[in-house]
């Protein structure tokens, strides 16, 4: 019988989620390089340079990969001779690691929990609880995975119950396009088959944990029908050629992870996770001995990217920008941004909407009259910081107010992540404004563009208010331009082809 003391578990969860907030694991890190070396398209490699920079960044900083850090997972395993030394159950112990986490005053982690999610959506303040999924198995030991899922890849999950003879290959590779690039490409697809519903939907995200090795597997060759099938998906959805962020290229995922499970001669139920350019996950067993504290890598094992903005880079002035000069950019252009922009996210949007509709109007301070506004949900200043790490958020959660923002505030163009759906893209055209990406999963190297932060309204939000940012050379690329021509739709589609007709390996 092993004694496993409350306070070790709570120190380990702590710890694992400050590490994991910091730390890529490093065969993804590997990946990604891989495919950076590979990549052909300069947009979607440049837009990897930027991820790899950011990770080797927040290693030596300590400061969160993601401003998203995201929904807590836990999948423990509890051996059958484990006694707990516990006055907590065991949720509530690792509760209390979240909250340990989040809060840590060193590093503090974005809270972006909130309960009563139909109604009211009030954040919770610490980031708990977290999703924890407990199984009893032999042993005595506590098996302990877990990660911290970011909402722009979670929402993008997708499941399905196919016919028994339906083909599982082609259903991801028709599925996956339609998921835009919200879950921050290239990263990992994590798809379980078999089970009932929920339960192939946890083999997708419990899957996710496993190690990047598809390529030990294309080299030792697959010995079953799954590692068959990750082959043969991770083959087809490179050649969409989405590409990093979207914006068409050789690699959108570095693995593809099965787990399967018996299930009814009826059925084959098929659940796909996607896991972003943040991928972050951890593991430790308690023993007994004490908490199971991380081992902190040796960040000279991070590849030391240079970035450098190429030859037709354009320097605009955010304070001096007009509509006529942004309708001239082209999409793919990079810009590099300096002046003030104002920011604003879901919460924000739905309130601007609100006062403009009341007559209220917006608060002294909110002016958008020929300004740009950036999507994001900043983390925390700490110790010298402008502002924490602030990488966009989804754009597409925004399309609905677009027209109605454009419309009313005279503002001339907008910053996200990801692509625009058709609602924000018809107002984008009708009103002659441009949309502009930056890059997700890079959000420590884009907050240090950022020279003031000043938060202007709707304080109450938290990471939601709206803030005025003074940026210097911030990049960014031209996603949607004023004509309505989205690179999103064009640059898969040209990766596509060239991958077909020029027979590029993708894997
Ligand atoms: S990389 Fe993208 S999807 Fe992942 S946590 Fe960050 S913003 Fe969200």
């Amino acid at each position: 019988m092993t004694v496993i003391r409350q306070d070790d578990l709570i120190d380990s969860v702590a710890d694992a989620l400050q590490f994991i907030s910091y730390y890529h694991p490093l065969d993804f890190v590997q990946a990604i390089h891989q495919a950076y070396e590979k990549e052909q398209n300069p947009a979607a490699k440049d837009a990897m340079a930027q991820i790899l920079i950011n990770s080797r960044m927040c290693a030596l900083g300590h400061r969160p990969i993601c401003q998203d850090t995201g929904i807590v997972n836990v999948f423990l395993k509890i051996g059958m001779d484990v006694q707990w030394d516990a006055s907590m159950s065991v949720s509530d112990m690792i509760n209390a690691g979240v909250r340990r986490a989040y809060l840590d005053p060193d590093n503090p982690l974005r809270a972006s929990i909130i309960e009563d999610p139909a109604g009211a959506r009030t954040n919770t303040k610490d980031n708990t609880p977290a999703v924890i999924h407990m199984e009893v198995i032999e042993g005595d030991t506590v098996d302990v995975q877990i990660a911290a899922k970011g909402g722009g890849s979670e929402n993008k999950s997708r499941l399905v119950m196919l016919n028994p003879s339906d083909s599982i290959v082609d259903w991801v590779v028709k599925t996956l396009p339609t998921m835009g690039a919200g879950w921050c490409p290239p990263g990992m697809l994590g798809i379980g088959i078999g089970g009932t519903a929920e339960k192939a939907a946890l083999m997708a995200k419990e899957v996710l944990m496993d190690p990047v090795d598809i390529q030990e597997l294309r080299e030792r060759g697959p010995s079953n029908r799954i590692e068959e099938l990750r082959l043969e998906i991770m083959e087809a959805v490179n050649k969409l050629g989405i590409g990093a962020q979207g914006l068409g290229g050789l690699t959108t995922v570095v693995d593809v992870k099965i787990k399967d499970y018996p299930t009814h001669a009826a059925s084959l139920p098929v659940a796909m996770i996607p896991n972003c350019a943040a991928t972050r996950h951890a593991h430790f067993l308690l023993d007994g001995s004490g908490p199971a504290l991380q081992t902190p890598p040796n960040v000279d094992d991070w590849p030391d990217i240079t970035w450098q903005a190429g030859e037709n880079v354009k320097r605009v002035n955010l304070d001096t920008v007009t509509r006529e000069e942004a309708a001239q950019w082209q999409p793919g252009d990079t810009l590099l941004l300096s002046g003030k922009m104002l920011t604003g996210r879901d919460a924000a949007h739905k309130k601007i909407q609100e006062l403009i509709e009341s007559g209220e109007g917006l608060p002294a301070d909110v002016d958008f009259k020929g300004k740009f506004i950036y999507y994001v949900g900043p983390v925390d200043p700490v110790r010298d910081e402008v502002i924490g790490p602030a990488g966009p958020t989804t754009a597409t959660r925004m399309d609905k107010f677009t027209d109605f923002i454009l419309e009313h505030t005279g503002l001339i163009g907008m910053i996200g992540k990801a692509e625009r759906g058709p609602t924000g893209i018809a107002a984008i055209k009708k009103h002659g404004a441009t949309y502009l990406m930056a890059v997700g999963g890079a959000a420590y190297l884009v907050s240090k563009a950022i020279t003031k932060a000043r938060v202007v309204a709707f304080p109450e939000l938290g990471m939601e208010a709206i803030y005025e940012f003074e940026v210097n050379e911030m990049p960014v690329t031209v996603a949607v331009d004023a004509r309505g021509e989205s690179i999103h739709q064009t640059g898969p589609a040209l990766w596509k082809a060239k991958i077909e007709e020029q027979v590029i390996e993708v894997v």
